[in-house]
């Protein structure tokens, strides 16, 4: 484990020693102490500050990221320079020439990449994406998003107050983007954004934010979110010409979300099976690792959110709409 992350702590080592095949080895912390405290208190044999100890060790197969954004890619190159798959935390990099260096590096190692979009592993996502693909509404015509929270004050730090690595679009509308483009199966062409600041992110850091966008198509795509907004239920709504899809409380870390089918015939619940997200991810990586399958979101998925997570960036700083390019 390369990061002693609450992300880590609260949902990822539990998914890894989920897998039959999988133990966790070591954890690099910059922090002697914060390292020992987090190994002590998660059962883990080792801890280090000294990457190289992990990425020297010929029993470690695969690194699990999860520093700081502007760690990412760095950490990443590293752990495919010594021939270690890479499973790392979203974003993939803070910006796309990085990203595009990560992808390179690990194929070039012929090492895994996969980036943590865990939304697409909700199995009400599934579902939805199933039901959208057989056509079940017809033509598409518009989406909505709803992703506002309040973020607990344990998760301030980095998140509200650095501009470069912190803010709303990368840490938190970056994973509607993934799950847009996993549900619509293609990317924007066009986006706008207007985003707030005050209310709880300080330095011009966004803490909420509007954003329109089109999709192939003529699809016109609406996201909410906010770290600032209580009591809020996160969900989606797709609207096609012959019915409406709408999930509840889909947009969060737990194995939940409701599914409703609305058209002639009225409303109706559609059932879905939960599976726990991050142990679904796991298993995708794992089997990707024996050379079964690939990621649930690979680095290209990690690269693509990120193109558009800038491109929202940049028209909420410009005033502008940006036409969305993805390298
Ligand atoms: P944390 O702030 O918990 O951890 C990030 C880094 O901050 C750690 O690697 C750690 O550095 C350092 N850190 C942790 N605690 C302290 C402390 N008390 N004082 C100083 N530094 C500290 O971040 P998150 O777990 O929230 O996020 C980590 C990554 O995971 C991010 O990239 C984020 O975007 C992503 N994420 C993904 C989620 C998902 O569901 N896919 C959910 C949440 C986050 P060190 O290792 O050097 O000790």
């Amino acid at each position: 484990m390369i990061g002693a992350s609450n992300v880590a702590r609260q949902w990822i080592i539990d998914a890894i020693r989920a897998q039959p095949d999988s133990t966790i080895l070591n954890v690099l912390s910059s922090s002697e102490e914060r390292g020992a405290g987090f190994a002590a208190e998660n059962g883990i044999p080792a801890h280090t500050t000294d990457i190289d100890a992990i990425l020297a060790d010929r029993k470690v197969d695969a690194v699990y990221i999860s520093t700081a954004n502007q760690f990412h890619c760095r950490q990443t190159l590293a752990a495919a320079a010594a021939g270690k798959n890479v499973l790392c935390e979203k974003p993939i990099a803070l910006d796309v020439a990085d990203a595009k260096k990560m992808i390179v590096a690990c194929r070039e190692a012929g090492v895994v990449l996969g980036i943590n979009h865990h939304l697409r592993c909700n199995a009400m996502h599934q579902k939805l994406r199933q039901l959208l693909r057989e056509g079940t509404i017809g033509r598409l015509n518009a989406v909505r998003v709803f992703h506002a929270n309040f973020l607990p004050e344990a998760l301030h730090g980095w998140r509200v107050n650095d501009p470069d690595g912190g803010g709303l679009i990368l840490d938190s509308t970056i994973h509607d983007i993934d799950t847009l483009r996993f549900l619509i199966g293609s990317n924007p062409t066009h986006v706008m954004a207007m985003t707030q600041s005050g209310r709880l992110a300080h330095d011009g850091v966004e803490d909420g934010i509007m954003v329109v966008m089109r999709f192939p198509g003529d699809v016109l795509v609406q996201i909410h979110g906010s770290y600032t907004v209580p009591f809020s239920e996160g969900g989606v709504e797709f609207y096609g010409s012959g019915g409406v899809l709408i999930g509840r409380d889909c947009m969060s870390q737990r194995a939940a979300g409701r599914l409703f089918m609305r058209n002639a015939d009225g409303e109706r619940e559609i059932p879905v099976q939960h599976h726990n997200l991050y142990h679904y991810a796991l298993a995708a990586f794992s089997s990707a690792v024996r050379g079964a399958g690939h990621p649930a979101a690979t680095g290209e998925d990690g690269l693509a959110a990120l193109a558009i997570a800038l491109a929202i960036r940049e028209s909420a700083r410009t005033g502008r709409q940006i036409e969305v390019e993805i390298p």
